[in-house]
C-alpha cells in the first residue's frame, strides 16, 4: 500500500485530465496503432488505475501499453488542461521496475552511460569503427545499428585555426558535454563552444561533469538518475556565475528539471539554482542575435526534437540560429514536431513500432528535398540518419543529419571567424 500511496502522490499531475481526447491525434503511437490504450488518454486511465489499486502496479496489459509510450510529451503541448504527463510516466515506470527488471540490453546500455571508465573506451572504439561500417547500413537490426553509428560521423573536418575575433562580451558559459555527446559528437561540442565564443560567451571548463541521467529517469531508474544529477549539481557549482549551455535536447530537458528530481534531496536548493542556469545553446545564441556568418547555398530541413519543442517548449531559437546563415533555404517540414521514434532506448526495445514511426518522419523529410537535415539531439541525429541511409541514398548519396550549430559553425568558418 505504501507503494500505491507514493504513486498516487506522483500522479497528481494527471488530475486535470478531462478525457477530451484533444491529444489523441498528436500521439505518434495512437496514430500508428489506432488503439485507445496506446493513446495519452488511454495511458492516463491505466496509470490512474494502478495508482488507485484498481489494477496491480505492473499489470501485464498496462505495462504493455505504457512501455509503448515514447515519452515524447507531444500530448502535453496540445493538452488544454495542462496535464503533466512526463513526470507521471517516469513515476509509474519507477514503480514497475520494482516488480520486473529492465531488459538486459537496456540495463547494459544504462550502466555503460553512467560509468566513465566503461563508456570512454567503448565510445572510442565506436569512433574508430564508424568509418568501417558505414557501408553496412540497412533496415536489418544490425544494419540499422551500423547506420546509427555512421550517422555520428562529423559533417566536416574541424577548423585548423584557433579562436574567433573579439566580440561584445555576453558573459561566461559552461558547456554541458554529456556522455554520448562527448563520446560520439565531440565535434558538435567543439562547434558549440566555437559559435558561443564567436557570439561573446567565454567558456569556463567543468571537468567533473558526467552523464545527465535522462535515459535512467525515462527508464524508471530513479535512484541512478538522482545520483548522476547530484554529481552534475556539485560539478557545476565550481562555475556559479556561468550559464550552462546544452546542445542535446534530451539532456537539456532533464537538466532543467533537476530541481524537481532532487526536490527531497539535501541538494534541493542547489539543484533548483542549477536548473535555472540551464539554457539550450540555441536560446543563448538567439539572445545574442546571433551574429551572421558567410552565405551557404544549402536547403536545410529543421526537425524539432521532442525534448526541445515539447518538454522545454523551445521552438523559435533553433530557427533563429539557422536564419543567421545567409543564403539558407529553410523549407517547412510539416511533421517537424512529431517524434522520430528514437526516444532514448525505445528504438532498441520497441523496434517495429519505432521503425513505423520513423518511416512517417522520413517520408515527410524527403518531401522537402533537403541537402541537409538539422536537429538538436543526438538520438534524433542517429535515428533519422540511419533511416535515411537505410531507405535509399545510402553510402555517398546520404543526406547528412547535423546539429543546427554545425551549420552556423560552417558559416562562421567560411566567414573567417576562426
Ligand atoms: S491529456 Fe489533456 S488533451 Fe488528453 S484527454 Fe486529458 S485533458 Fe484531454
Ligand atoms: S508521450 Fe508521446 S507517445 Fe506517450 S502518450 Fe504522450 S504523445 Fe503519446
Amino acid at each position: 500500500m505504501a507503494t500505491e500511496s507514493a504513486l498516487r502522490l506522483a500522479l497528481h499531475g494527471l488530475d486535470p485530465c478531462v478525457h477530451c481526447g484533444f491529444c489523441l491525434q498528436a500521439c505518434p503511437t495512437f496514430v500508428a496503432t489506432g488503439d485507445e490504450s496506446d493513446s495519452p488518454r488511454g495511458r492516463i486511465v491505466l496509470m490512474q488505475q494502478e495508482a488507485s489499486g484498481a489494477i496491480d502496479v505492473g499489470d501485464q496489459n498496462a505495462t504493455y501499453h505504457l512501455d509503448r509510450c515514447l515519452g515524447c510529451r507531444a500530448c502535453e503541448t496540445v493538452c488544454p488542461s495542462g496535464v503533466e504527463y512526463g513526470p507521471a510516466l517516469e513515476a509509474v515506470r519507477a514503480e514497475s521496475n520494482l516488480e520486473r527488471p529492465l531488459p538486459l540490453q537496456a540495463s547494459l546500455a544504462l550502466t555503460v552511460f553512467a560509468q566513465p571508465a566503461l563508456r570512454r573506451p567503448l565510445l572510442a572504439l565506436a569512433r574508430w569503427i564508424r568509418p568501417l561500417i558505414a557501408g553496412l547500413a540497412s533496415r536489418s537490426r544490425v544494419g540499422f545499428a551500423a547506420g546509427m553509428l555512421a550517422a555520428t560521423t562529423p559533417w566536416r573536418p574541424a577548423p585548423r585555426r584557433g579562436s574567433s575575433p573579439p566580440h561584445r562580451p555576453r558573459g561566461s558559459v559552461a558547456v554541458f558535454r554529456g556522455c554520448v555527446m562527448e563520446g560520439l559528437f565531440g565535434h558538435v561540442n567543439d562547434a558549440t563552444a566555437r559559435v558561443l565564443a564567436a557570439n561573446g560567451y567565454a567558456e569556463q571548463p567543468v571537468p567533473e561533469q558526467g552523464c545527465c541521467g535522462a535515459l535512467h529517469a525515462h527508464a524508471g531508474l530513479h535512484d541512478q538518475a538522482v545520483a548522476l544529477a547530484r554529481q552534475n549539481v556539485l560539478a557545476f557549482a565550481s562555475q556559479p556565475n556561468a550559464s550552462i549551455a546544452v546542445n542535446s535536447a534530451g539532456c537539456g530537458a532533464i537538466l532543467k528539471d533537476y530541481g524537481r528530481l532532487l526536490k527531497h534531496d539535501p541538494l534541493a536548493s542547489e539543484a533548483e539554482a542549477f536548473s535555472q542556469r540551464v539554457r539550450d545553446v540555441s536560446e543563448l545564441l538567439a539572445e545574442a542575435g546571433p551574429r551572421q556568418g558567410a552565405p551557404l547555398k544549402l536547403r536545410v530541413t529543421y526537425d524539432a526534437p521532442c525534448h526541445l519543442c515539447h518538454a522545454q517548449r523551445v521552438t523559435e531559437p533553433p530557427i533563429a540560429v539557422l536564419r543567421a546563415v545567409p543564403g539558407l533555404d529553410l523549407p517547412v517540414h510539416t511533421e517537424s514536431d512529431v517524434c522520430c521514434g528514437s526516444a532514448g532506448l525505445y528504438s532498441l526495445l520497441q523496434t517495429p513500432l519505432s521503425q513505423e514511426i520513423l518511416d512517417r518522419k522520413l517520408a515527410a523529410i524527403r518531401q522537402t528535398e533537403p541537402d541537409v537535415v538539422a536537429t538538436g539531439n543526438p538520438g534524433c541525429i542517429m535515428h533519422i540518419g540511419a533511416g535515411l541511409r537505410a531507405s535509399g541514398g545510402g553510402g555517398g548519396g546520404t543526406i547528412p543529419v547535423v546539429h543546427p550549430v554545425e551549420v552556423l559553425d560552417r558559416s562562421y568558418l567560411e566567414a573567417g571567424f576562426y
